[in-house]
């Protein structure tokens, strides 16, 4: 999945006060976070993001008396990518002396409310990442801010992510495909129950590599494989596909 860049202008951003030290390369990168209270309604308030990435803007020019925002790039949980200085560009958060080193990136991440990184925001660092490898010359290296400085940044959890080693969240480059969701009835024998959602279930499972029809009738033959797979699971083995049955159907890893 491509970037999902926030630029200056449409978040709001005020015009530097002077102009950036130039950096054609650093070692890597550094994460933070915000540190403090961070809502967790912005989860499902993306201009709670905006309104955050602002003021964090205001505090570093009027509190701290820096040229610009401190970071290079934020993060927020909408996997939404704001411009701060940007790539090729000095940042300032790092402390003195450590900002040629390493690009500043933030996840919009505190140490009270919201202090969980979910996947889409260690998504969003790492489409930050990449973006400056490819266009500031970054290297390697994801380190934290408490790498060589003395401060909790980036905070427990996100460190934790940083130590081991930065993965994507599923493995893959993106996150796992949602399934079908469970249709709302338990599927059961007898009487043999007819449908859809019968035929999507057997389908998945004959995937999984079971032996069944796919004939959308739910009768004797699914309600035996079906009491065997959750046997298999460890779930009640009550031959009946009920919420949980249905998600292992997709979500269990196929042994
Ligand atoms: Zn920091
Ligand atoms: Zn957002």
């Amino acid at each position: 999945m491509a970037i999902d860049l926030v630029t200056r202008r449409e978040w709001g951003a005020r015009q530097p006060r002077g102009a950036y030290g130039r950096l054609s390369s650093t070692r890597g990168v550094k994460v933070h976070y915000t540190g403090g209270q961070v809502s967790p309604d912005i989860v499902g308030d993306h201009a709670r993001c905006v309104a955050l990435v602002r003021s964090i803007q205001n505090h570093h020019m009027d509190g701290n008396g820096w040229l610009d925002v401190g970071y290079s790039l934020l993060v927020c949980p909408h996997r939404k990518v704001f411009e701060g200085r940007g790539p090729n560009h000095l940042p300032a958060a790092n402390g003195s002396g450590l900002n040629s080193g390493h690009y500043a990136v933030l996840g919009l991440v505190g140490s009270t409310g919201f202090t969980q990184p979910t996947d889409d925001i260690l998504h969003g660092i790492l489409d930050a990442v990449e973006y400056l490898r490819d266009k500031g010359g970054a290297g390697d290296e994801i380190k934290g801010h408490r790498d060589g400085y003395s401060t909790d940044c980036p905070g427990g959890p996100l460190y934790a992510w940083v130590k081991r080693g930065a993965p994507r969240p599923g493995g893959g480059t993106n996150p796992p495909e949602p399934h079908p969701s469970f249709p709302g009835r338990v599927l059961k024998y007898p009487p043999v129950m007819v449908g859809e959602d019968v035929r999507t279930w057997q389908r998945q499972m004959r995937t999984r590599g079971w032996d069944i029809d796919v004939d959308g009738l739910y009768g004797e033959a699914s309600r035996d494989a079906c009491r065997a797979f959750q046997r298999e699971k460890g779930l009640s083995a009550t031959g009946a596909v009920n919420r949980a049955t249905w998600q292992a159907t997709w979500e269990e890893p196929v042994t």
